[in-house]
């Protein structure tokens, strides 16, 4: 077989199965609207659940972040890289999360692949949730440790494998509000089996951060769990883009000495570190309870308008609202008949999904507005899904 034949049957067999990706070029893709072709559409498919990524004070933040030390931060932060801006933040990011540490990183995906990379050698073992995202899973199988899967959120199934011989140390990993499904995970029975089998718990609360529990400090403080591991990102909730792991001490110290993404990798520019710092403050404030209840009401709202025979929602309580439809085909052709009339959503299909789970996956943000949900079940009903 040829380079050019090894490419051809990938995409081929891509197309073929209706599991085709295409990016689109938008004007404007976060918060209220998306804007693309020239068209204005409702945007029900954004992780800009609190329409922070335009929010005057945190576009100020970086503005002025920028003039003060310019866009890039000149390297790895074991270089030079590492500035006020991003200590303040991660101060801020550890007393809010109430942890000693937290570290900054690049990505969620970037950080979920440093954390485990850097602790898991050929005796541990991980055992993740079946649906955790696929950062979490790939550094999994890329990592020398043993990967186990258990049943999503079944935490006897978790305590049946942690209770497995293991000749060094287990990690469970989960999620706290699952991406493709926005369901929670039982964090405090899956915290108390893996205690149990001197397990850490890992928890990537990609989805809860800012957006649920007291001052947005998310899931596990809203479940009063404090996993080991805390990994949040700033691509969602926050608006902006970014993560950090928050830990102690000495598992600071271990990965500031480990975890290669940290060290061969130039650090998020301090402007952006200066916008998120202020991402922070409006998420711990009077307007981020504010944000957090409207959003509340719209999730409300969307799942009473969808409560009829012919409409089955997962269950999820988040702003992630996926209507699983099956089909891949069919999955598409609804997406575009929703784009047709003015929303936007995306069809998720496998293998980001389960074969047989094709979905569309509707977010909701609190930069819509009550008609906006309206319409958007309008359509939805219109559509005999
Ligand atoms: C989005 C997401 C990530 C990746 O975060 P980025 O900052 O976008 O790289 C990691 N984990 C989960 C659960 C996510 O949903």
């Amino acid at each position: 077989m040829t380079w050019q034949q090894k490419i051809d049957d990938a995409l081929t067999a891509r197309r073929r199965a209706d599991a085709w990706r295409q990016r689109y070029a938008v004007t404007q893709g976060a918060g209220r609207w998306l804007q693309a072709d020239g068209r204005q559409y409702l945007n029900f498919s954004s992780n800009d659940y609190l329409g922070l990524s335009h929010h005057p004070q945190i576009v100020c933040a970086w503005q002025q972040g920028a003039e003060r030390f310019g866009v890039g931060s000149g390297g790895s932060g074991h270089v030079s890289g590492y500035s006020v801006a991003h200590q303040a933040l991660e101060e801020e990011l550890a007393q809010w999360l109430g942890y000693s540490r937290a570290l900054l990183f690049i990505s969620g995906f970037a950080a979920n692949q440093a954390v485990i990379a850097a602790l898991m050698g050929k005796e541990d073992r991980i055992v993740a949730d079946r649906l955790s995202h696929a950062s979490l899973l790939e550094a999994a199988s890329l990592s020398p440790a043993v990967l186990r899967r258990f049943t999503h959120n079944d935490s006897q199934h978790l305590e049946r494998l942690l209770t497995a011989p293991c000749p060094g140390q287990q990690l469970v990993v989960t999620e706290g509000v699952f991406s493709m499904d926005g369901d929670s995970a039982p964090l405090a029975d899956i915290h108390a089996v893996a205690e149990q089998q001197g397990a850490w718990l890992l928890v990537d609360d990609a989805h809860g951060i800012g957006v649920c529990g007291e001052e947005g400090r998310g899931s596990c403080s809203r479940q009063q769990v404090k996993p080991e591991l805390l990994v949040v990102t700033f691509g969602k909730g926050f608006g902006v883009s970014g993560a950090a792991i928050l830990c102690s001490d000495n598992v600071a110290d271990y990965l500031l000495q480990f975890a290669r993404h940290l060290i061969y990798s130039t650090s998020m520019p301090p402007a952006q570190a200066q916008a998120l710092r202020a991402a922070l403050a409006v998420i711990r404030s009077r307007e981020g309870d504010e944000r957090r209840e409207k959003l509340t009401m719209l999730i409300r709202r969307f799942r009473a308008g969808m409560n009829t025979p012919d409409l089955t929602l997962a269950h999820s309580d988040s702003a992630i609202q996926p209507l699983i439809v099956g089909d891949n085909h069919k999955a598409l052709q609804l997406a575009q008949a929703l784009r047709q009339q003015g929303c936007w959503v995306t069809a998720i299909r496998p293998p980001t999904v389960p074969t047989g789970t094709a979905r569309l996956r509707i977010t909701l943000t609190q930069a819509h507005e009550a008609q906006d949900i309206d319409s958007l079940l309008e359509v939805l009903h219109g559509t005999g899904q």
